[in-house]
């Protein structure tokens, strides 16, 4: 039998403003029909997809945005 010792961290999850991270996004979801629109980073988009699918779909009138937001767990101290 394998004997390890191991070490513990604390963590601090928040979300993840570094440069490189995955840029913050919505996109609107239709909830009758489940169909979206693309992810934007201009969160403005999402209505104007809603009228035109409104528009394609009389009886669709309840949506929801999504909000896609990078975090990241930022290491602390060694415990
Ligand atoms: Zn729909």
């Amino acid at each position: 039998m394998t004997r390890a010792t191991y070490r513990f961290r604390e963590h601090t999850i928040g979300p993840d403003r570094r440069p490189e991270a995955e840029r913050t996004k919505a996109e609107m979801q239709c909830k009758p029909c489940g169909k979206g629109s693309e992810a934007s980073e201009q969160f403005t988009d999402g209505t104007a997809w809603a009228v035109d699918h409104l528009k394609a779909n009389p009886g669709h009138l309840e949506y929801r945005e999504l909000i896609i937001r990078p975090y990241r767990f930022e290491p602390g101290d060694w415990q």
